[in-house]
């Protein structure tokens, strides 16, 4: 224990007690506003749609509170407690070498990490989304998604991390560099294999089939210039019935998915108007410096892990008496979280800049009374809610609360 111990502290009592008040915040935000449906919305949505949202919303922030405490329980066992050190001491008794004890350290807390969120998840999956008529999985559809979730973690996940080890125990100072790297590059071919490779093993793709609805997309595609491997519907239904629709893959590789709840909810002009959206993402080329972002963070945070792994202070101020790299990244990972929530409002303001962008784009190249019509559906089926908190919304919303966003699209189709 250290100064740096204090520092870690102060910075975890701050950021939970941020995300608990706001939460707090939320909660009773959303149930002051849940005997009315706010006027704008009036004609559109009714007031037991709003008021399930409501219910909906305040069930899972109050989930959310129990998560969050138990996952602040658990990195306080695993930091100030002992636990990495436990877990790392135990697995060098073995007649390892060293990066097959780090590994296996690591994945042990990986693992023990997920296992603690299953019953999180079963509660969610068997619980909430049951009550409010979203659930359509059973059990053992659950137990697959997730059995095979986690061993596509260990078949795609050990190696990458195998190599991050060993690159940082044997190339030298500039380690970060070479790892960083490494990740960006890893994570590229995975949005680039993804929709042919992974999303395929949890779902079905269907490819559209041909006729009104299919002529209407590819007219949209090709007045903005858009050039796809294709239109698929997926069988979200298969698990729940929330809807959403998707651009994913990179380069050539690119593909445009429906959940097939949402085909069957919207009609064709705001499906086309949907879309026209998550056209505007592209176009407006937010897709590539959202990705420029995040190599920018991830170079500068190994950048600091370069440093720290140089510092006895860091392993000593939380708890970890294991001064090896293997521990000290994944110290890095399980901390770092405490110290940049303070960051979440900056890349939430910039991405709901490009959610009005989308918008805008949308308004230009599809009909904006559709989108506008879609947004309203998609907000009452999803039974999210209309009247979120303003703090909390600029926190955590990757996308502005409906009525800003509505009356956006609105004064965009005035000034039109
Ligand atoms: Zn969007």
């Amino acid at each position: 224990m250290n100064t740096f111990t204090g520092i870690f502290l102060a910075a975890l009592v701050l950021s939970y007690g941020i995300q608990f008040w706001l939460a707090m915040r939320q909660k009773s935000y959303v149930l002051q506003h849940r005997e009315q449906v706010p006027t704008a919305f009036q004609d559109r949505v009714s007031l037991s749609a709003h008021q399930k949202a409501a219910d909906y919303t305040i069930e899972k922030s109050k989930l959310g509170d129990i998560d969050s405490v138990v996952g602040m329980v658990f990195l306080l066992a695993l930091t100030l407690g002992g636990g990495i050190s436990l877990v790392f001491d135990f697995w060098s008794t073995f007649d390892l070498s060293p990066l097959m004890a780090s590994l296996l350290s690591m994945a042990s807390i990986f693992l023990l990490m997920t296992v603690i969120e299953i019953p999180f998840s079963l509660y969610q999956t068997f619980v909430i989304e049951e009550k409010y008529g979203f659930n359509k999985s059973k059990l053992p559809q659950f137990v697959k998604d997730q059995l095979m979730s986690m061993g596509l973690t260990l078949v795609i996940g050990l190696p990458i991390l195998a190599l991050i080890l060993w690159v940082m125990d044997s190339i030298g100072g500039l380690w970060w560099l070479y790892a960083w790297a490494i990740i960006m590059g890893f994570s590229l071919l995975m949005s680039w294999l993804f929709p042919t490779l992974i999303a395929p093993l949890f779902n079905k793709f269907e490819p559209m089939q041909e006729g009104s609805l299919k002529q209407r997309i590819q007219g949209l595609l090709e007045r903005c210039g858009f050039n796809s491997q294709g239109i698929f519907i997926m069988d979200g239904s298969r698990r729940s019935g929330h809807g959403n629709a998707y651009f994913t893959g990179l380069g050539n590789n690119k593909r445009i998915v429906f959940f097939d709840t949402l085909v069957n909810s919207l009609d064709e002009e705001e499906l086309e108007a949907v879309l026209a959206h998550e056209l505007g993402h592209f176009k407006c080329k937010h897709t590539i410096k959202m990705l420029v972002a995040s190599s920018v963070m991830t170079l500068i945070s190994f950048a600091v892990l370069g440093w720290l792994i140089t510092q006895d202070w860091f392993f000593d101020g939380l708890g970890v008496s294991t001064h090896s790299n293997a521990a000290a990244l994944l110290l890095f990972m399980l901390v770092s979280p405490v110290f940049t929530t303070f960051m979440q409002p900056i890349s939430a303001y910039f991405q709901r800049k490009f959610e009005f962008e989308a918008d805008d784009f949308a308004t230009r190249n599809a009909q904006g009374s559709k989108m506008i019509s879609g947004l309203v559906k998609l907000y009452e089926e999803n039974a999210s809610t209309l009247t979120p908190d303003p703090l909390y919304s600029a926190f955590h919303y990757s996308h502005p609360p409906a009525a800003i966003r509505i009356a956006h699209i609105e004064e965009k189709m005035q000034s039109a």
